[in-house]
């Protein structure tokens, strides 16, 4: 494993780089509902860190439930 010196997206599946403070590419934000959307952010802004961890791994299952399969065969998820 080569040091990871951007941030990752925290889909599970992504290899998208994002801009320092985001948390997924903006193809996997947008694709969130906007509930969740809003969650994130706004938990950040009000300093609940573990709020804003529960939000992120709530949006990360919902990203994962969708796109767990195979996506290049061969590759290990
Ligand atoms: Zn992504």
């Amino acid at each position: 494993m080569r040091p990871v010196r951007e941030c990752a997206c925290a889909a599970t599946l992504c290899r998208a780089t994002v801009q320092r403070g985001q948390v997924f590419c903006p193809d996997h934000y947008w694709s969130l509902p906007e509930a969740v959307r809003r969650a994130i952010p706004n938990a950040f802004r009000a300093g609940q860190f573990a709020v804003f961890r529960e939000a992120v791994a709530e949006a990360r299952d919902l990203i994962d439930a969708r796109e767990f399969q195979p996506l290049f065969p061969g590759e290990a998820a």
